[in-house]
């Protein structure tokens, strides 16, 4: 559909994406790169000051990878060995005889121990970017993508669906100059602020679990801090209130790096507006440090939720991001479900409004998505619940009565053979925290059961009930496995076959030409782009270590057909007699052919 901009009060384009937060942005991104033209508006100015999000899981690496944004996002991220651990200390120092001890620590977040299970799973290893940081290089290759359509100091100030088409009202905030934008589908991540209470979107689930303070600082912590870890938690012997958790913010990583955050859970008449002088007391009564002259560059105030959508489609407008499921921090999902929403979306809107796939595709996202939303919201809460239970079990967490608090920490570093025991004990507990800090399984294993999928009946793999171990498959509905190939000696992984540009991908054994014909003949019925590969012994693409053979899940004359965003539409573990009728046949179904127009 051709784009048409009449002037400076009216405006028409395929897709508005309301909201310039990381999952507007990334929206932008991906749409861009699938050719679907579209208008992003952002009510502020500029993007987020605050850091906020900044573990990128490596399922979002991917994903930024695929789109060409890894290498701007990496330049400045922190690598998986600089946040390798996860934290509890008492503080970071102080004179009393249970300052500055080391609780306990553990592997996360795909270091230490789990990065070589990481690195076999995929091209690229998680990162580390506050979101300050990120959503620059989002905006930056959203606008270059786009110019002049991604609008800053711009917002949505009313929206009507007319059924085939939606109009909006969006307003320049500087000078109040009102625009019509008239769009055939609108992205609202708009963090749930607009779109979802104007057309009666229901966030159900649990509004307040708590309220968090999170102050955004500037101080020297070289001498005391320990490098390597993705957070620290502080537990305080002497005074429950002082539970915190602390994180690098960069842009140095480390020993040296120049600014941090702290979340205080702070109760709640203290969490609506502690002053200045009280917030940089707290950080020094935290850290053991009173003399440290912390610089305050942010101080924000937010309630943990557990929310999903009651629909991520309403008409013509998908929901994505915050405003569609919102999840307490735990397990980094927040930022990182958001960008994955607007990549399983991307590729369908580019189908659908090319004409190559009925508006039905679009029900796919919902059908996919809010089932992986509303397991990630149930995860986080148990797994913040469960973080806490351990604290209570062994004893340091903020639910010991101050009479007891000290002693219990005493007994916990004695040097005596009972003190081992208890630190002993204690570890075994930690280690079931794997659910929320190892969640491997979670973060890349995830699949969908129904949508955009043609199932072939085979049972999902057996899942680690912790979901710390993830199991490659090529079962309909999960994400293809990774595996490094050589094409004429180009290293490439099984990723970069399907994608925007390339489409869809076949992958077959090295008897699997039969396959390969069908897809070309089967890519012109549709005119939906198809690559294909042969990967094996003799075939053009190597299997370099023999990974695809182990995972592929087929024999040498079986195919994988692959979609844009590198989940598995559908697979013949096996030839056939008739490869272009059941490939054209699978398709047909994954792009939703059979489904009544709306
Ligand atoms: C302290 C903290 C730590 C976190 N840590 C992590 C983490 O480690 N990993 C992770 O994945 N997630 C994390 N999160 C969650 C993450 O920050 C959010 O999930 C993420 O910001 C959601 O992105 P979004 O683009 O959907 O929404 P938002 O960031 O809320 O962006 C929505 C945008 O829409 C704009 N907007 C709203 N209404 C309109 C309108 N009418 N017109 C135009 N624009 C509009 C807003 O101005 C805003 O910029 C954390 C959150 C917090 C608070």
């Amino acid at each position: 559909m051709a784009e048409k901009g009449t002037g400076t009060d009216a405006v028409e384009v395929p897709v508005l994406i309301v909201g310039g937060g990381g999952c507007g942005l990334a929206a932008s991104v991906f749409c861009s790169d699938h050719g679907v033209g579209h208008l992003l508006v952002e009510r502020h100015a500029g993007t987020s000051a605050i850091p906020k999000a900044h573990y990128h899981n490596q399922r979002t690496m991917e994903i930024l990878r695929q789109h060409g944004l890894y290498e701007a996002v990496a330049e400045q991220a922190a690598p998986v060995e600089s946040f390798a651990k996860v934290r509890w200390l008492t503080s970071l120092a102080g004179d009393r005889p249970l300052d500055g001890r080391m609780i306990h620590e553990m592997d996360g977040f795909g270091g230490g121990v789990l990065r070589e299970r990481y690195a076999a799973a995929g091209p690229v290893l998680p990162a580390r970017l506050p979101q300050s940081r990120l959503e620059p290089i989002l905006r930056r290759h959203a606008e270059r993508r786009n110019p002049g359509r991604v609008l800053f100091g711009r917002e949505l100030a009313g929206l009507t669906d007319e059924g085939g088409r939606v109009v909006a009202t969006v307003r320049d905030t500087a000078t109040g100059a009102t625009t019509e934008v008239t769009a055939r589908y609108v992205i609202a991540a708009d963090g749930g602020r607009t779109l979802g209470p104007a057309l009666g979107v229901e966030m159900r689930g649990r509004p307040a679990l708590r309220r968090i303070t999170t102050v955004y600082f500037a101080a020297d912590l070289s001498p005391w801090w320990r490098e390597g870890a993705h957070m620290t938690h502080f537990l305080n012997p002497y005074d429950p209130g002082l539970f915190s958790n602390l994180f690098e913010m960069g842009p140095t990583w480390g020993k040296r790096c120049e600014e941090w955050v702290m979340h205080f859970h702070l109760p709640p008449d203290e969490a609506a507006g502690p002053d200045e002088d009280a917030i940089v007391s707290r950080i020094r009564e935290v850290l053991g440090l009173p003399d440290l002259d912390p610089e305050l560059l942010g101080v924000t105030s937010w309630t943990v939720q557990g929310l999903l959508a009651d629909g991520y489609r309403r008409g013509r407008v998908l929901f994505a991001g915050d405003a569609a499921h919102r999840q307490p921090p735990t397990v980094g999902l927040g930022l990182n479900s958001g960008v994955q929403d607007a990549h399983n979306l991307a590729w369908k809107l580019a189908a659908v409004l090319s004409g190559r796939a009925p508006d039905g595709l679009l029900d796919s996202y919902e059908a996919e998505r809010r089932p992986v939303g509303a397991h990630n919201i149930d995860w986080a809460l148990s797994a913040a619940a469960h973080n806490q239970a351990i604290l209570g079990a062994i004893g340091l967490g903020a639910t010991t009565p101050p009479e007891r608090r000290e002693r219990m920490f005493a007994a916990y570093f004695d040097p005596s053979p009972l003190g081992a025991a208890e630190r002993a004990r204690a570890a075994e507990m930690f280690a079931t925290a794997r659910g929320g800090y190892q969640a491997h399984d979670l973060e890349i294993g995830f699949a969908y059961e129904d949508g955009a999928v043609g199932p072939d009946g085979v049972p999902p793999p057996a899942r680690e009930p912790l979901r710390d171990v993830y199991r490659p498959t090529t079962r309909p509905g999960h994400r293809l496995p990774h595996a490094w190939l050589d094409h004429g000696g180009r290293r490439l992984s099984t990723h970069d076959l399907a994608g925007p540009g390339c489409g869809f991908a076949l992958l077959t054994g090295p008897a699997g030409s039969p396959w390969c014909e069908a897809a070309a003949q089967v890519a012109e019925k549709f005119s939906i782009p198809i690559s294909t590969a042969r990967i094996g012994d003799g075939a053009e693409y190597a299997d370099v270590d023999g990974r695809w053979a182990a995972v592929r899940q087929m024999s040498d004359e079986g195919a994988v057909l692959v979609r844009p965003d590198n989940h598995v539409a559908w697979r013949c573990t096996d030839g056939s007699e008739d490869p272009s009728g059941v490939l054209a046949d699978a398709l047909s179904r994954v792009l939703h052919h059979d489904h009544a127009p709306r």
